[in-house]
């Protein structure tokens, strides 16, 4: 017999209930939504439902279970996050949710989370107050709280209830990284107590539900496998003294004081074991939550998500233009970029011919693929078939044959203007005429590139970032000749392979390497005026870059470095004149960390050690260093690629603010928790940036005028995002 309950009206229903003989199973699916999300209506609606359970004596156990195959709990919404305007706000909607996730634990009936998907979050919270997890035994199935990525804390119970779960260390590792742990993962630390097959997910929870209600499994167990040395840190004080320490000293080296969120987690789960009460420690998380969701780490990395959301959605054309499908692919050149390229698509299950000119170059291009995908057999995320299958599908040759099936063609062969159009012409011969060619050139434009073509408007960028396996940003860029359906088609295909893409207009250095243009030369020209190379990029590391442009440019190679200055210089004037500094070291025979000498030294196997002071015997006031302090290095360096972003967008080479700030983050490493160039400008105030820029153009003349964009809104009082409400 069974019987159907849903809470609510009808029409906002996300949770229904039957009852199979004593087991209530109430399944969750969200109406037009791909995902399950908590927000404040959902946690009613279980309050609800878990009410009626609690007063229905013929109800003994309860299940819950997700409607929407491999997507258990996403989160929470984080809309309702935009409502908060206090942090009181914020704390007010933990302690909401923890109100629910106690009635779950502490209810009349024992309560089974059956998971088939992505469990995070608040999902994860959800769960972990359950009496009893079981998992379908699913590449989807993966657990963890990401809360820290967003700049917040989990705000359901999870710092109190993951560290009882697993243990302190492994807890403490989840929350702090905000990584996934995927379901054997999750088996074996005591996460879940159950892993199954997804077809027998929903019948297997019922019976456990009912084990739990039979005290077959008892409602309380220790559920703890980790090992006994864990347990004994655990349990005694002093041992988890030790564990914490040396949290906090890995956090404050990572975080770089940038990121208190970190700090918050780790006092909220030290309130779980200091308190006196469990009240206590649920209440300190909430406080904690609270005050994190008002910062501006907060603020900016949640509009880093929406942003990326928002771009995943956009084809950059019209959505009456639909992407062609792509069921393979041809790489040309086997290369460093294009052994990524093809390693990528392969990745992702396409077939893909990969060209170069003599056999033993594509056998290395072949085995630098292998490389790539093995790295990822070895870190265990495929199998040893998964890694067969994959490899399997890149087929070398140097011939064109096959390419008349490939509907994409992406070449990445020598930066050379008469190579890339040689290799254009004799391509566009063996393709259909649908086929696109998408360049890979750094510095070329594309338009010059397509001039070359029969097909211009099939002639499209890709600009990759190296390591392209690693990088996540993709530059599509479009000429005005390019056609609609070449754009959706390439944007399209990016995604599919894991990219974040931007569309960008042809025009020099695109976006990415135009504004990293004046951040660099402004470091050469700090240089120059006999700043110490170590001052600079600690200066930029204290920022928030990843690493400083010195050891940057020691990165990408003085010679490219060399030459894509040169082009900007060229295309920009005065205000990218390169540095001399830059000159002098690569005119000694200096690569960089390729060729194991430039700004840094480095060992045989080309780690860096420190700074080449031999360098500095290159220089005017040889290694007698001036000092200038770090905040006027900062202001210079983050200004001089802020007003050139500025300055792309007023001439339409981003398409948008958001465009901008994701290329800089994803494509560059701008500090994240600025949210990006824009997002630093309504921070600061654009009448204040404009400001700070005029007083620097007057000491520095030429490389400072600020763009017009930024006066007119430094008049108008403008913001590049609404003040209010979503930010994109
Ligand atoms: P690379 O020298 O490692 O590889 C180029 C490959 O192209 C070589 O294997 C070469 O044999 C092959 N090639 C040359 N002529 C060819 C032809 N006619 N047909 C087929 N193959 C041919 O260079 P790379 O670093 O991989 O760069 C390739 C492209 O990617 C360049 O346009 C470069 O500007 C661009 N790019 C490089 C980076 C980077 O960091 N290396 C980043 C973004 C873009």
């Amino acid at each position: 017999m069974s019987e159907s309950h849903t809470a609510g009206n009808a029409a906002s229903k996300a949770v229904t209930m039957v009852v199979e003989e004593g087991v209530a199973v109430m399944t969750l699916d969200l109406p037009g939504e791909s995902i399950n999300k908590f927000s404040p209506a959902v946690i009613e609606e279980l309050t609800v439902l878990i009410d009626l359970i609690d007063h229905d004596v013929t109800i003994n156990a309860a299940v819950l279970i997700s409607g929407k195959p491999g997507n258990f709990i996403a989160g929470a919404d984080i809309d309702q996050f935009l409502a908060w305007r206090t942090a009181a706000d914020a704390s007010a909607a933990s302690a909401f949710g923890h109100a629910m996730m106690h009635r779950i634990e502490k209810g009349r009936v024992p309560v089974v989370a059956a998971i088939d998907g992505a469990c995070l979050g608040g999902g994860l919270e959800f769960a972990l107050a359950c009496a009893y997890r079981i998992a379908a035994d699913s590449p989807k199935t993966v657990l963890g709280l990401p809360e820290v990525q967003l700049g917040l804390i989990p705000g359901a119970g999870g710092t109190q209830r993951l560290p009882r779960r697993v243990g302190l260390q492994a807890a403490l590792d989840m929350i702090l990284t905000g990584r996934n742990v995927r379901a054997k993962k999750a088996l074996q630390s005591g996460l879940i107590d159950e892993l199954v097959h997804p077809a027998i997910l929903r019948a297997t929870a019922v019976k456990r539900a009912r084990e739990l209600a039979a005290g077959t499994i008892p409602r309380q167990r220790d559920n703890r496998h980790h090992g006994a040395k864990e347990l004994l840190l655990d349990d005694n004080p002093i041992g988890r003294a030790v564990v914490f320490r040396q949290a906090r000293e890995t956090t404050a080296k990572k975080s770089k004081g940038h990121y208190p969120a970190l700090f918050a987690a780790l006092d909220a789960v030290a309130a779980g074991y200091s308190a006196g009460s469990e009240e206590q420690g649920f209440a300190a998380e909430a406080r904690l939550f609270g005050e994190m969701a008002m910062t501006p780490v907060c603020r900016e990395l949640t509009f880093l998500f929406y942003a990326t959301t928002a771009l995943k959605k956009d084809s950059g054309v019209g959505a009456d233009i639909k992407p062609r499908p792509v069921p393979r692919i041809a790489v040309l050149g086997a290369g460093f970029m294009g052994a990524g390229i093809a390693a990528i698509s392969a990745m992702q299950g396409v077939p893909v011919r990969f060209k170069d000119t003599e056999p033993a170059r594509v056998a290395k291009g072949t085995a630098a693929v292998r490389d790539i995908i093995r790295d990822r057999y070895t870190k265990r995320q495929i199998t040893r078939q998964q890694f067969d299958d994959q490899v399997g599908l890149v087929s070398g040759t140097v011939e064109y044959t096959g390419f008349g099936r490939v509907p994409l063609v992406i070449e990445a062969v020598f930066e050379d203007l008469t190579v890339k159009q040689e290799v254009l012409r004799a391509t566009e011969a063996k393709l259909d005429p649908t086929a696109i060619f998408a360049t890979n050139t750094s510095t070329i434009p594309i338009a010059t590139i397509a001039a070359a073509a029969t097909r211009p408007e099939r002639v499209i960028g890709m600009h990759f970032f190296s390591p392209v396996h690693k990088m996540p940003l993709l530059e599509v860029i479009v000429t005005p000749r390019s056609a609609p359906d070449a754009v959706a088609t390439v944007v399209e295909y990016g995604r599919r392979i894991g990219k974040t893409v931007i569309i960008v207009n042809d025009s020099p250095g695109f976006y990415v390497n135009r504004i990293l243009a004046p951040y660099v030369n402004e470091a050469g020209m700090l240089l120059d005026e006999g700043v110490a190379i170590d001052a600079i990029d600690k200066a930029m590391s204290a920022f928030g870059f990843p690493v400083g442009p010195i050891n940057l440019i020691d990165e990408v190679g003085l010679d490219i470095a060399g030459k894509s200055g040169a082009i900007m210089a060229a295309a920009f004037g005065d205000r990218m004149r390169p540095s001399d500094a830059l000159q002098k070291v690569l005119a000694a025979g200096r690569l960089g960390r390729k060729g194991k000498q430039g700004f840094y030294t480095y060992d045989e196997g080309g780690k860096r050690e420190g700074v080449d002071e031999s360098v500095y015997q290159l220089y005017a006031g040889g290694s007698r260093r001036t000092e200038v302090p770090k905040e006027e290095i900062q202001r210079r360096l983050s200004l001089a690629m802020v007003n050139e972003a500025a300055r792309c967008l007023e001439e339409g080479i981003v398409r948008s603010a958001r465009d901008g700030d994701v290329g800089a983050v994803f494509g560059i490493g701008f500090p994240p928790f600025r949210g990006g160039p824009f997002r630093h400008v309504d921070a600061t105030g654009a009448a204040e940036v404009v400001r700070q820029l005029e007083q620097l153009d007057a000491k520095y003349p030429g490389r400072f005028t600020p763009a017009p964009l930024l006066k007119e809104m430094a008049r108008t009082g403008r913001t590049f995002y609404p003040r209010e409400g979503k930010p994109v």
